[in-house]
């Protein structure tokens, strides 16, 4: 059986933007899975955030059959990667799930710092790849200089480059027949106690979770008893089968293959990515390697803007987190916001997209905190607290020292940028790791920066400063020692948890400073003056003040008509339900959305 089916399995590695998914959609038309009449553009991005930012964030598997020019049958199973850094973890467990990668690389723009990254974790993953310049009919198309790119980044005769346009087809069918050349056919013992490899799940309310894996050993079928190595749940499989493109039930999974099991399971949680399906009657020695644990980078408070909708808010977050077990989610009470969530995702655009998915999905206003990371407090008794809000920090003389998470960024841009470059990473407290030319006018910056001035407005920076031609990006390096400070911001003296922030001590003031002026100009007068105060501890550091209002709002009608005095008033009350009381003062829910946009990611979003 082992030498009967002719498998190659790949993955497209490329940046955003440099033609992924169309190269996925001619695939799918060259094999002819797709009828070229049924064909959507970008067949592969199924979610409807996913088409509308162009970008993946789940892994899409198909199996399409071509005949090649040998004259044999190949099965090929594609793997569509998420295509952003917040998933890293998730695009490694895609890569292991193949023997080789196709480096797609647009020929107007060259190699991206996102491509660059994906590439390094194919070649160490030991994957073979091949490489490929997309975009060639485009006038500005750069072909030759690109390909020399790609072929000095992988020690290559450029010559080798396959040239391509996933627009009108060129060159696509030969970029096949290389696929089938260069990459190897995968191996595996049927013989051998079942492995297989979750590199995806996702939850379907009719069949439960569906899991996307890849058999290495052993064979997964209809009745065979699985145990999950990692969770040590066991289940019985229902359903395997493959996707071409649709979910197609077959008897069997065979070592080299990729399909999807189902087995009852009722929450991802307890199928997450990376584990290995193993059979419990007779279970394999060792999982695969590199099964990791989610892990949350980035925390923000998200509080219903209606206080009445806490409970559908809880419903959301739990409904979600059946279908993605990357973010976490517990109870937090603000007094100025009420009851809320403190959540944790992998990144930004994770943040983003949850935040997005409950607002649309569950129709749920959301009121979001800005992001924090969380820092490690050393006590001086051996302690070490974790705080990831404002709420959770410490300081006194209990307190050691305090750890921040940093991550090791690349940064890949235009020679005549980099001079704004260095400068905004030294404005981010960053340290140089390595400065060099990739060419006389691509330069490549390695730094280690902390992850906190990464997530706020760093990729936007980084963007404007080269024209938006620098691209980012990084992944965790561990924690530092850090100089932080906790600033308050105090409305007529009455402190505001909401806008509490961790920042480092020479940017407390600063952000002080910024506080209090957007509060300035969004709070409305009072009666009497409001002091508007940021302070780190008891000692202030910025201030401002709201001067009292003259007139009585009924003042223009008086002597008028009563009715119009009476709506007036009505329209009044409508609005007190929207304020919040801080001590004696009446801050508008605007003011809190106002205060929170300074601290918008922008940068969340790639595009
Ligand atoms: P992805 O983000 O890598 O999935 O990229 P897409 O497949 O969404 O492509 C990004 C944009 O480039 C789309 O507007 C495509 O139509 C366009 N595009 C992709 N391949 C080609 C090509 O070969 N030639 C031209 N001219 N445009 C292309
Ligand atoms: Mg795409």
């Amino acid at each position: 059986m082992k030498n009967r089916l002719h498998i190659r399995n790949f993955a497209i590695i490329a940046h955003i933007d440099h033609g992924k998914s169309t190269l996925a959609d001619r695939l799918l038309e060259l094999t002819g899975l797709i009828p070229e009449r049924q064909m959507r553009e970008q067949f592969l991005d199924t979610m409807d955030l996913e088409r509308e930012r162009g970008i993946t964030i789940k892994a899409q598997t198909v199996r399409m059959t071509y005949e090649a020019g040998d004259g044999r049958i190949y099965l090929l199973n594609l793997v569509d990667t998420p295509g952003h850094v917040d998933f890293a973890y998730e695009v490694s467990r895609s890569l292991a799930s193949c023997e080789g990668a196709v480096l797609l690389v647009d020929a107007a723009q060259g190699v991206e710092a996102q491509t660059l990254a994906n590439c390094y974790m194919a070649l160490e993953a030991g994957l073979q790849i091949v490489p490929a310049v997309n975009k060639i009919d485009l006038a500005v198309a750069r072909p030759e200089e690109v390909a020399e790119e790609v072929g000095s980044l992988l020690g290559i005769d450029p010559e080798r480059v396959v040239r391509v346009s996933a627009k009108t087809g060129e060159g696509v069918r030969g970029l096949i027949e290389r696929v089938i050349a260069d990459i190897p056919p995968p191996g595996g013992d049927p013989e051998q106690p079942l492995r297989a490899l979750v590199f995806d799940s996702y939850y379907d309310k009719y069949r439960g979770v569906v899991c996307t894996v890849r058999v290495v050993e052993g064979t997964l079928e209809v009745g065979t008893s699985i145990k999950l190595m990692a969770t040590q749940k066991t289940f019985s499989v229902e359903e395997v089968g493959v996707f071409s493109p649709y979910m197609t039930p077959v008897d069997r999974l065979v070592p080299g293959e990729i399909g999807y099991v189902i087995a009852g399971i009722k929450s991802v949680q307890a199928a997450k990515v990376g584990d290995t399906i193993t059979s419990s009657e007779r279970p394999a020695p060792q999982p695969l390697a590199g099964y990791r644990e989610p892990k949350q980078l980035v925390f923000c408070g998200l509080y219903p803007l209606d206080g009445d909708q806490y409970p559908d808010l809880r419903a959301a977050l739990e409904k979600l987190s059946l279908n993605d077990s990357s973010f976490s989610f517990e109870p937090e009470t603000s007094q100025a916001l009420g009851f809320g969530f403190r959540c944790g995702f992998l990144g930004l655009l994770h943040m983003d997209i949850l935040k997005e998915r409950i607002s649309r999905e569950y129709g749920i206003q959301l009121l979001a905190t800005a992001p924090t990371v969380e820092y490690r407090i050393h006590m001086k008794d051996g302690r070490v607290l974790l705080a990831k809000s404002a709420a959770e920090w410490r300081t006194g003389p209990e307190v050691d020292h305090v750890e921040e998470p940093v991550v090791r960024a690349t940064m890949l841009g235009p020679a005549w940028a980099s001079g704004a470059l260095l400068d905004l990473c030294q404005q981010r407290r960053g340290r140089q790791v390595d400065f060099r030319y990739l060419s006389k006018d691509r330069v490549e910056l390695v730094y280690i920066l902390p992850l906190s001035e990464v997530v706020f407005d760093f990729n936007d920076q980084l963007k404007s400063r080269s024209r938006g031609y620098a691209s980012l990006d990084y992944e965790p390096a561990g924690y530092e020692r850090a100089e932080l400070v906790k600033v308050d911001i105090l409305v007529a003296g009455t402190p505001v948890d909401a806008f509490s922030a961790i920042v480092a001590k020479e940017k407390a003031y600063s952000y002080g400073k910024r506080i209090v002026e957007k509060l300035k100009e969004v709070v409305p007068r009072q009666l009497f003056d409001v002091a508007l105060q940021a302070a780190v501890g008891n000692r202030v550091i910025a201030r401002e003040t709201i001067k009292a209002k003259r007139k009585d709002v009924l003042a223009k009608c008086y002597g008028g008509d009563v009715t119009r005095k009476r709506k007036l008033l009505e329209r009044q009350k409508e609005g007190k339900k929207r304020m919040k009381m801080i001590g004696q003062v009446e801050i508008p829910q605007e003011a809190f959305t106002a205060v929170m946009a300074i601290d918008e990611i922008k940068g969340a979003r790639q595009r």
